[in-house]
């Protein structure tokens, strides 16, 4: 089976499950895991902030941001279909108390807009904004990066108003890796900042929040909160900090397969594709009228052994990954071209 369905089902390798086994640990609620420690250092450097967290997972960090940075009744400016709002079953209602904003398009929304969303403290019906969030890469918009001088004017824009701004960046690797930037430059407008270890880098769990001293500090008191303060999560951090080292290059490589299925799609008269939009790990194609449609594609497919999900019923998403190779990226996307005949 040629799996296409997300970067998630990527599995630990053997280095990684070596480094797990050998891992220094101690109790993380003590400050005492050696292991968790050195990661925590290493990434609030790599992303050029004073200090970071690790969490088991990218929607505790999301939620524990957003815990941290605001309070019941406000409001959170965000993209269209950020992951915060569609994909973490309500929490961010239920755990906060906030409701969102969604603006722009396809993904990302320029200064202009977030100030139109805006709303100022102490008004007697509008909800204050406290927060504005940017998912970089943003996921239900294909793996499309945030244009780097939009975010900047935008949490500019936010810091003059006293507004939070948050990075939902569990791709935020492959943002960095696909603009040729540096971590920290996608980092380093934001107040606080999330990336993933179990998405493309093949982690079996880990993400961080990273950001100032102050805020980190607070942020640890809603982790315990949430239920994610963890002991000899070293063994987890091992894995995450081998994956620093020897998986990051590979992203480049996924970067390039998407790129391949892409343009093999493109040859198919039914598909209609932006390739614009094909930046990094993800390809989300629409299917035209003459096609079947989203489930038959996925059943047909599923048959042939390439798995994918639909993500509407004329919508379709796949995405590439270390654990698929360059030809097997190859005969998936022959394989879907052959499945979009009609009936
Ligand atoms: C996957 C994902 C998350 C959540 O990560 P989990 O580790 O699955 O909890 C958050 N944000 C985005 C954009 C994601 O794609």
């Amino acid at each position: 089976m040629i799996d296409l369905r997300s970067d998630t089902i990527t599995k630990p390798t053997a280095g990684m499950r070596a480094a797990m086994a050998s891992a220094e640990v101690g109790d993380d609620q003590f400050g005492e895991d050696p292991s968790v420690n050195y990661l925590q250092e290493r990434v609030a450097d790599l992303l050029g902030k004073e200090a970071s967290l690790f969490f088991p997972t990218g929607v505790m960090a999301n939620q524990c941001a957003l815990r941290t940075l605001t309070r019941p009744g406000d409001e959170v400016v965000v993209s269209k279909e950020p992951h915060i709002v569609f994909h973490e079953t309500g929490a961010s209602a239920a755990n906060s108390g906030i409701q969102f904003r969604e603006v722009g398009k396809r993904g990302t929304f320029n200064c202009k807009e977030f100030l139109a969303a805006y709303n100022a403290p102490g008004h007697i019906v509008h909800p204050p904004t406290t927060v504005v969030a940017i998912e970089n890469t943003h996921n239900r918009a294909g793996g499309v990066i945030f244009p780097q001088f939009e975010l900047e004017c935008i949490c500019r824009a936010a810091r003059e108003r006293n507004v939070y701004s948050y990075c939902d960046g569990a791709r935020l690797w492959n943002a960095a890796l696909a603009s040729g930037r540096e971590y920290s430059d996608l980092a380093k407008p934001f107040d606080l900042v999330s990336v993933a270890f179990s998405k493309g880098l093949g982690c079996p769990a880990g993400s961080m929040l990273a950001g100032s001293k102050e805020i980190i500090t607070r942020a640890t008191r809603y982790r315990r909160m949430l239920g994610g303060a963890m002991r000899q999560s070293g063994i987890l951090a091992a894995a995450c900090t081998y994956a620093l080292d020897n998986h990051m290059e590979q992203l480049h490589n996924d970067h390039k397969n998407a790129k391949l299925i892409a343009n093999t799609l493109m040859e198919s008269h039914v598909v209609d594709l932006d390739l614009a939009t094909v930046q990094t790990n993800m390809i989300i194609f629409d299917l035209k009228e003459s096609a079947p449609d989203a489930p038959t594609v996925v059943a047909r497919a599923q048959k042939l052994g390439v798995s994918f999900f639909e993500f509407g019923p004329r919508t379709i998403r796949l995405v590439t990954h270390r654990d698929v190779s360059t030809a097997q990226c190859v005969e998936a996307a022959n394989l879907i071209c052959s499945v979009l005949k009609p009936l």
